[in-house]
């Protein structure tokens, strides 16, 4: 028996999205409509500005769905812990400094009394321990990449963090995000449209993505495609863009890579389940050195 959401098995069209942008209502260099416009030119189908402390709104129509959000942060045991509040129905307020109950946990009651969605932006970027997160609970995934903090520091990555949540029981999801700030930097790519969710819904609306992400109903990337997943008796198929690798992340030393060799590129890869993984999850690596993920499989 196994717990999946199989987005590739659901009915529904794909929509490519980013969850984490900044604009000059914050710390971002661009304007919410020139942002807006940058995702629309890139062909993205939804986008949430997740200003600092800010609800952006939109002045004008837009041809591309905005999701309303909202980037808050809160110093928890020598960290800081990073949210992305989605789905909000009015701004977050910069708590002052004699509110007696300032904690990550609190900020996220905040944020689900409104019915918005919680992401742990940035694990890895932020320092934190597998004591810290699962000190909260209450959000739905972790951005297992992250642009920006990539581009800027090397701190891009956070699968380590996904797998001690996953290990532990914690079957949250993996978001692929820019977190576009958009300054300009000669040593540094762009920010921004570089990494996304590709959500499987019945239509482009809120209440559609929002229902498809809460379920797990997507796959992260910032360069392959996944076209597949199929698990069959004991067997996981999957089926990518041409990659240098296709792995099957499980506990411990289980789970298994499959690397293109001889310079041929890979499309696909058969995993057989031992029966003992907890869970599995599927990345892959294209010639570029760009990733993209599938959501775990638990097994009960
Ligand atoms: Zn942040
Ligand atoms: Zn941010």
């Amino acid at each position: 028996m196994f717990q999946f959401n199989n987005p590739f098995k659901v009915e529904g069209n794909w929509y490519k999205g980013n969850l984490h942008t900044h604009t000059t209502n914050s710390d971002g260099a661009l304007s919410p409509s020139e942002a807006v416009c940058e995702y629309e030119k890139e062909g993205y189908h939804f986008l949430a500005i997740t200003d600092h402390w800010r609800l952006t709104e939109l002045k004008g129509a837009s041809n591309i769905l905005l999701i309303r959000g909202e980037e808050v942060d809160c110093p928890a045991k020598g960290v800081s812990f990073h949210l992305i509040a989605l789905d909000i129905k009015e701004e977050i307020p910069h708590p002052t400094k004699d509110d007696p109950e300032l904690d990550p946990q609190e900020l996220i009651r905040r944020i689900k009394s409104q019915g918005g969605q919680v992401i742990l932006a940035h694990p890895y970027w932020s320092a934190l321990s597998t004591m810290d997160m699962l000190s909260i609970e209450g959000y739905i995934g972790v951005e297992v990449f992250n642009t920006g903090c990539l581009f800027e520091v090397d701190k891009g990555y956070s699968m380590t963090h996904w797998d001690d949540l996953l290990i532990r029981g914690r079957n949250v999801f993996g978001f692929a995000v820019d977190d576009a700030h958009w300054h300009h930097r000669e040593h540094q790519p762009k920010d921004a449209c570089q990494a996304w969710i590709m959500v499987k819904a019945k239509s482009l609306s809120t209440e559609e993505i929002m229902d498809s992400i809460r379920k797990g109903l997507f796959y992260a990337s910032w360069g392959p495609k996944i076209k597949d997943l199929s698990i069959e008796g004991d067997r996981i198929y999957v089926s990518t863009s041409p990659v240098k690798s296709i792995s099957f992340v499980a506990p411990n030393g289980r789970g298994e890579r499959f690397s293109a060799v001889k310079s041929r590129l890979i499309e696909d890869a058969e995993y057989k389940i031992r029966g003992e993984e907890k869970y599995v999850r599927v990345q892959c690596i294209d010639e570029a050195g760009r990733m993209a993920w599938t959501n775990a499989i638990f097994f009960s």
